[in-house]
């Protein structure tokens, strides 16, 4: 039975030294510890930071996205396409069964509908997630077997509508916004998706720690990722944002409780004061709040609403993808935390330069700008929705190039050790300062096999050689 471990010879903080693990934290810091008996000994590698610690991402669409068929655009172009990979995912899945796709960009189709998708496949429930996340298509034999048709009108969480389009004669369009809950209720019951697997890629980047932004409400779900934290199938500490974590018994046993999530609506008719009162009520309950906003409306509605609310230490604005100067002065009044995600620049950015309007460009996914703005900056991945590795997001946060090497936003970019930062701060505060490999800190590491000013001179995920979580080695190259 090993106790405790010890890391032989890494540079941290510009010292060489060796660093002792035990009861989940940081022991002893110095030059030849010697070993003690059954510890574990970790050599060869060169330096040593705090593991990163992602503030934004989807753990079980990230597991689920494993069986889904992939119809970014990158990977599908045109009508035909589209149809012969669903056609090769089709072949295998039993009758009835129901074919998930995931990534759908307008660019290969168009915008779909369930006729669009009735062309393609009709003989099964099929539904296709769009790239946001934020919208699935389902065929009209998935419209049947959820009962999409004959939903009624509950209130849902778009700008007072139920998430449900119609067309102009009342059919439904087969075209679902944010009601992942309502579907997820409908769908057949799978087996738990696999979240090892999930778990040994983020320890492969040195992930010790994740910030899980679903809004979910479901016990199951939440139940899933406690579950998968106890068994060690996921070693990353988990934060949730569910608004069912706000009365402690609900949360289970091995996740921690985030802020609350609040999905901020940018269609007409902003309900700043339905807002406010979410805001108000996740503050009562002793939880800061994170507000979605990918728009320029949306940050409008939630400064509107914060301005209302008052704002509490914690509070933070997701995505933030624009941000002018104005709204960036009054986030810094509020002292309200972007957590923003740079990675989307390398990802998208070649169709940002494309669609986003010339004076927005500048005001993307900012970071360098928000800090000089006094503006507290942290950054999450968002996978599976962007690239789940975060060192293409520190690299896009120093670099700010897109897929061909374009430039967005220069006076965005971040100096390495300040962009690697953004992925080293505590999980209850992602923008303030990083954490430091220090006796007494949890003994999350991340090792990396050239030293600190090779790595940040071009990081990658390639140097990470060992991860640790509470003095636990859980990747080892
Ligand atoms: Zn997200």
């Amino acid at each position: 039975m090993s106790d405790g471990l010890l890391v032989v010879g890494v540079e941290v903080d510009g010292a060489r030294v060796d660093v002792r693990c035990a009861r989940g934290v940081v022991t002893a810091i110095g030059t030849d510890l010697a070993p003690r008996r059954g510890e574990t000994v970790v050599r060869g590698a060169a330096a040593a930071v705090p593991g990163l610690h992602d503030h934004h991402l989807h753990l079980m669409a990230m597991a689920a996205r494993t069986d889904s068929v992939d119809v970014g655009a990158d990977q599908v172009a045109g009508a035909d396409d589209l149809a012969q990979v669903l056609a090769t995912a089709d072949a295998v899945l039993a009758a009835g069964e129901w074919l998930r796709a995931v990534g759908y960009h307008e660019r290969v189709l168009g915008k779909l509908d369930r006729w669009a998708l009735d062309r393609i496949v009709d003989d099964r429930p099929l539904r296709v997630q769009h790239r946001s996340g934020h919208l699935w298509v389902l065929n009209s034999a998935g419209c049947r077997a959820v009962g999409l048709d004959d939903a009624d009108a509950a209130a849902g969480p778009r700008g007072g509508g139920d998430g449900i389009e119609r067309d102009g004669t009342g059919r439904v369009t087969g075209r679902l916004f944010d009601r992942d809950e309502w579907l997820g209720e409908r769908l057949p019951r799978r087996v738990p998706p696999d979240l090892g697997r999930v778990g040994r890629r983020l320890s492969s980047y040195g992930v010790t720690g994740v910030t899980d932004a679903t809004p979910t409400r479901s016990v199951a779900d939440l139940e899933g990722l406690a579950a998968a934290r106890r068994t060690g199938a996921l070693a990353q500490r988990v934060r949730v944002m569910g608004e069912l974590a706000r009365d402690d018994p609900g949360l289970p046993d091995g996740l921690d409780a985030g802020p609350v999530k609040v999905m901020v609506a940018d269609g007409r008719d902003p309900d700043v004061d339905g807002l406010a009162e979410r805001i108000d009520g996740a503050h009562r309950s002793g939880r800061p709040v994170a507000l979605h906003c990918v728009s320029l409306v949306a940050a409008a509605v939630a400064l509107a609403a914060w301005d209302t609310a008052g704002a509490r230490p914690g509070d933070r604005m997701e995505h933030g993808a624009v941000l002018p100067p104005d709204v960036v002065s009054r986030l810094a009044g509020l002292a309200v935390t972007v957590v923003t995600q740079p990675a989307f620049l390398f990802d998208r950015g070649d169709e940002y330069l494309d669609e986003v309007d010339p004076e927005d460009r500048a005001h993307l996914y900012r970071c360098g700008g928000l800090t000089r703005a006094g503006v507290g900056v942290g950054a999450g991945t968002d996978a599976p929705f962007g690239p789940e590795d975060p060192w293409v997001a520190v690299a896009s946060a120093v670099h700010r190039t897109t897929r061909s090497g374009r430039v967005i936003g220069p006076d965005e970019r971040m100096a390495p050790l300040r962009a690697l930062g953004l992925f080293l701060s505590d999980p209850a505060d992602p923008g303030g300062p990083p954490r430091t490999v220090a006796v007494g800190a949890a003994a999350d590491l991340c090792l990396l096999g050239d030293d600190l000013q090779q790595t940040l001179a071009d990081p990658m995920a390639r140097r990470v050689v060992a991860t640790i979580v509470g003095g636990r080695l859980v990747h080892e190259d």
